[in-house]
């Protein structure tokens, strides 16, 4: 089995801490995306949908996984968990920098994930529009906090107007990518860079 990272960028305009909507481990969060059979090479022709809240017992009777599926081609089974707290969203800051944010772990036997697809049930919130010293003084004594936003993202574009903060909002340039990851014990906790 392989760890799979799922890291996600984008440009944020006026936005922050972009996430699936009920947070990283949002547990009916529908991942999507295509797996590559580990044995044949064959990418799915269909895009797999993968959820926390999914759970399936494996054939072996030991132990359950999110997604089981069979390759069309060559007919071995492959499976795929998913691995919750270790996703953070991303922040305006990463996007300054052009940085990618790990949303979530994939432990996958037999398959590799490629091609993530973003679809709707986003959110994200208004940030900055004072400069940053504004928004800190702003949020010291006003307790204000961004306005939050649902975002679709299956267009992989989003355009707003913060009424509250008055200035518009967007989001462009979406990227991802499945990294491999190794698993590691830091400080009793478990980690996977
Ligand atoms: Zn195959």
């Amino acid at each position: 089995m392989v760890f799979f990272a799922l890291l996600v960028g984008a440009e944020l305009d006026g936005l922050t801490n972009l996430q699936p909507r009920g947070g990283c481990d949002d547990p009916s969060y529908p991942y999507y995306f295509k797996l590559r059979c580990e044995s044949c090479g064959e990418t799915s022709a269909k895009t797999t949908c993968v959820s926390l809240d999914e759970v399936v017992q494996l054939p072996t009777g030991k132990g359950t996984a999110n997604l089981l599926q069979k390759c069309k081609l060559c007919s071995r089974e492959g499976s795929v968990v998913v691995i919750p707290g270790q996703g953070t969203p991303l922040t305006a800051e990463q996007s300054q920098k052009g940085e990618m944010t790990c949303l979530m772990v994939f432990e996958c036997r037999g398959y590799e994930p490629i091609e993530f697809a973003f679809g709707n049930g986003w959110k994200a919130e208004s940030h900055a529009c004072y400069g940053f010293i504004g928004v800190l003084i702003i949020s010291l004594f006003f307790k204000v906090h961004g306005t939050p936003f649902d975002i679709d993202l299956s267009e992989g574009e989003f355009d707003e107007y913060d009424e509250k903060g008055e200035c518009p909002v967007a989001l462009s340039k979406l990227q991802s990518t499945f990294k491999v990851v190794k698993k590691q014990g830091f400080h009793g906790k478990t980690r996977y860079v």
